[in-house]
């Protein structure tokens, strides 16, 4: 990622960004009824289904899969406090059997050619870059294997006051058609693609957001650090309240062809 550009958000250090988020039930915006709906889509699903959820943070849509799927499912995370408590999750649900965890950065990955059916990324994707993650990790599934992401996307043309603020967040934003152009060079038929509502980022990601922040203010001391991150925080609650009919989560999904 170049400096300009850079997520305002990595001017922190990992132990204060794993503290903050590490509580949270989950670590961007979505939703089960969301993730349920986007694995309608994937082809073939059958027993013993090989997953990897890459970006997995705390683990909510690992859980939701682990539930829904006869699957075994490995879970990847690069900061190894999200795969604690992800941990701790999976011990409560009793899940633990279908899922191995596994501390590593997107752009690494140990895994071998065609090992899994399917890859799930949600809210994550973007920290690889949607293009170099959609083509990167191809290779990873089977031949007719799927891959499911959410990319923060443009959703109105009316977007000219929000331009600013989103193209320094997530610079790869575009329209949905564009990314779904970018899904198909990369190799894949788009098998569907959604947009996540509204409720995804306001109730079940910000509200969260919002409670944690007095809470971690008070846990760091009030530390000019975590005064910052809090103040990034709000913005973007803030940005989102504004012009949030702008720009959205989309869900992506595509499949490699059969050989
Ligand atoms: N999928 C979860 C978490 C999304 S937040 C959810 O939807 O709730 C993005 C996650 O990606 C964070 O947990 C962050 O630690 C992780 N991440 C960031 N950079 C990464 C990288 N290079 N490799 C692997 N994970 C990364």
């Amino acid at each position: 990622m170049n400096k300009e550009n850079k997520e305002p958000i990595f001017e922190f250090d990992f132990t204060l960004i794993t503290d903050f988020f590490r509580a949270l039930e989950r670590q961007g915006p979505g939703g089960d009824e969301q993730t349920l709906r986007a694995l309608e889509f994937i082809p073939n699903i059958h027993p013993g289904l090989r997953v990897a959820d890459i970006g997995c943070g705390t683990g909510h849509q690992t859980e939701v899969l682990a539930r829904h799927l006869d699957a075994s499912i490995t879970a990847v995370d690069l900061l190894p406090g999200m795969i604690e408590e992800l941990g701790a999750r999976l011990q409560r649900a009793g899940l633990g059997d279908r899922v191995t965890t596994l501390v590593r950065s997107m752009d690494d990955l140990p895994f071998r050619d065609g090992e899994f059916d399917l890859i799930w990324a949600e809210g994550s994707i973007y920290n690889i870059g949607f293009e170099r993650g959609l083509t990167e990790w191809r290779r990873f599934l089977k031949p007719g294997g799927a891959i499911a992401v959410t990319e923060c996307s443009w959703l109105s043309p009316l977007r000219s006051p929000a331009t600013a603020y989103i193209r320094e967040n997530f610079p790869d934003i575009d329209t949905p058609s564009a990314k779904v152009r970018i899904l198909e060079k990369a190799g894949y038929v788009p098998l569907a693609h959604f947009v996540l509502p509204q409720h995804c980022w306001t109730e079940n990601y910000f509200a969260l957001v919002a409670a944690r922040i007095p809470v971690f203010l008070e846990e760091q001391g009030h530390s000019p650090a975590a005064v910052r991150m809090a103040a990034l925080m709000r913005e973007e609650v803030e940005h989102y309240r504004v012009h949030g009919t702008d720009y959205g989560y989309v869900f992506y999904i595509g499949q490699k062809p059969e050989e």
